[in-house]
């Protein structure tokens, strides 16, 4: 048995005769955390829009757990275990945090709307959002309207909607970005709480975190791969510093 839970094999797409993501051939080992990092510009978003098939690629394949994906929607991608958390959609601004991981847990089940009333059934679902909310450190906060609550806890209520699907694999885009030094200790300490076995693929660009969180980097640059390799390799990569520092 394989232990490559997400593979690509001359992943390309062009728009219009611009190739944002040239023939990248990425393997992502079950159970690890895996950096994508790159200059702007490089195809991070371009590749998780093609692993997630929000972006159909001009070329190549994807398979997830063997199979091959690539011509699958998203929700049939999303059902087969393969996740991207989102940032919080404007249109669940208001509801609470409870109310939001439990539209997401009812949305995994897709029970319908006389199912999701019975009292039973509604009793479960609040008992496990707010277990969720609790592995995601809020759980003082059960009853925020999400649009009231800081950026860095938004950023836990995504991950909390995330794990409302249980995922086997979670795409996480840029989960510190705009944080506050206090906040990243905090998603730092909540991506390593809540991984639990699960792969995640990340893009991340700040390097203390891929360094203290992540197996393994594949670094891209002009839509390609330049290195790969654990945190001290890619960091002692000649390629890469050049790559970074733009000369
Ligand atoms: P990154 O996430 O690494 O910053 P992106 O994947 O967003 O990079 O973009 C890679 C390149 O592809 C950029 O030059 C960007 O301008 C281009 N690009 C991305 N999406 C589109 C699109 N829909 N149409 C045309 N060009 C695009």
């Amino acid at each position: 048995m394989s232990d490559i839970i997400l593979a690509t094999e001359g992943l390309t797409k062009e728009f219009r005769g611009f190739i944002a993501v040239n023939d990248v051939t990425l393997r992502v080992r079950a159970g690890t955390i895996h950096a994508l990092i790159g200059p702007n510009g490089a195809g991070k978003t371009t590749c998780f829009n093609l692993l997630t098939k929000f972006l159909q690629p001009t070329r190549g394949t994807i398979h997830f757990k063997d199979r091959d994906i690539t011509g699958m929607r998203p929700a049939e991608v999303a059902r087969l275990g393969l996740v991207r958390s989102f940032q919080i959609s404007a249109v669940f601004a208001h509801l609470s945090a409870l109310e939001n991981v439990r539209v997401a847990l009812q949305r995994a089940r897709g029970g319908s709307f006389d199912f999701w009333r019975s009292e039973e059934v509604l009793h479960h679902y609040d008992h496990r959002a707010r277990e969720l909310l609790e592995d995601v450190g809020l759980g003082d906060h059960v009853d925020t309207p999400a649009v009231a609550l800081s950026y860095g806890r938004k950023r836990a209520l995504e991950i909390a909607t995330t794990l409302a699907l249980d995922p086997e694999m979670m795409l996480l885009d840029e989960p510190t970005a705009g944080m506050t030094h206090e906040d990243v200790e905090r998603i730092v300490a909540l991506i390593r709480r809540v991984r639990r076995g699960r792969t995640i693929l990340m893009v991340e660009h700040n390097l203390s975190v891929v360094e203290g969180l992540c197996d393994t980097l594949t670094v891209l640059t002009r839509g390609r791969v330049l290195a790969e390799g654990d945190y001290a390799a890619v960091s002692n990569n000649p390629e890469v510093i050049s790559a970074y520092l733009g000369t």
